[in-house]
């Protein structure tokens, strides 16, 4: 069963000369993380527009939860759905914690407890501040704290780890795939890189309104990379580097049939380092 269905999609804004869309396929199964990756420009909120129903003005069929976007009522729609957008929505005279709550009076449906939310999306220290002095990071996150609000059975997100630190990006990509496993379709757009690599099952390119190649993202990296190692060497005291083509490797490993798909070096990182040397992490995971 398909979350989103998309078909010959094609949204031309008015005055403009080219499509912003441009014939675009793609379905999204149901539990699944597809993640749509491009430049600025590529098109990629213009799709999220057209799922989220903001854009009604656009040629082919495009089905949300089985339901033409075009039909059905707007009130059903976002019970099912939660939605997360570039520019996040708020009421900026609120709390945070009011924020949620005001939202969670729109739905009909159980919503989670907005303290639980701002914890997982770590905002609880900042709960109680008006919106208004919300940094972009803190906006982006309490925009995913909305969305998340009332369980929906899909998530639209339009870059949901934009303006946020290595760290609050990554646990952003966590609860994505927490969700995912728990049985949320999500749709994210995204031109990070690591958000593609990390959240996503599969990934759609997309570049001026049509789709370059939909996959798995190690897939697209098996099917399309030019995978070989690299080996650093010293002889006569001199670092010499090489580049080995798998094939090669497969040969003098005998592997008897088998193909090398991939191949990572195990030397310490520094962070491995210091924390040998000094019991601490700088950074990360601890
Ligand atoms: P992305 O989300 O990948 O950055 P967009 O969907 O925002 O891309 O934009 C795709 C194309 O449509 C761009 O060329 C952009 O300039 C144009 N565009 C976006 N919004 C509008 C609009 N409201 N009116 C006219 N053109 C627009």
């Amino acid at each position: 069963m398909n979350a989103i269905e998309v078909r010959g999609l094609t949204v031309r804004y008015r005055g403009a000369s080219a499509p912003a869309v441009d014939g675009m396929d793609f379905t999204v199964r149901t539990g699944e993380v597809l993640g749509l990756l491009g430049p600025s420009g590529a098109g990629k909120s213009t799709v999220h527009r057209v799922l989220t129903r903001r854009i009604r003005r656009f040629t082919g069929s495009v089905r949300v939860l089985g339901v033409p976007v075009a039909r059905g009522r707007d009130r059903d729609f976002f019970e099912r759905v939660g939605v997360g957008f570039e520019l996040p929505a708020h009421l900026p005279a609120l709390t945070a914690r009011e924020n949620l709550a005001a939202f969670a009076a729109l739905h009909r449906g159980p919503t989670d407890d907005p303290a639980d939310l701002l914890d997982l999306l770590d905002l609880a220290e900042a709960a109680d501040r008006r919106t208004a002095e919300f940094s972009k990071g803190m906006l982006v996150r309490l925009n995913l704290a909305r969305a998340l609000l009332h369980r929906p059975a899909l998530l639209l997100l339009d870059e949901p780890t934009s303006g946020l630190d290595p760290v609050r990006a990554e646990a952003v990509r966590r609860i994505l795939r927490d969700r995912a496993r728990a049985g949320t379709t999500v749709l994210v757009t995204t031109h990070d890189m690591r958000t593609a690599e990390h959240a996503c099952d599969r990934v759609a390119f997309v570049v001026d309104g049509r789709i370059a190649a939909l996959d798995g993202p190690r897939d697209l990296r098996l099917a399309h990379g030019n995978p070989g190692a690299v080996v650093e060497l010293r002889r006569d005291g001199a670092l010499e580097r090489r580049e080995l083509p798998l094939a090669d490797l497969e040969s003098a490993l005998g592997l008897g049939g088998a193909r090398l798909e991939t191949v990572h070096s195990r030397e310490a990182t520094l962070d491995d380092v210091f924390a040998r040397l000094t019991g601490r992490r700088i950074g990360g995971e601890p």
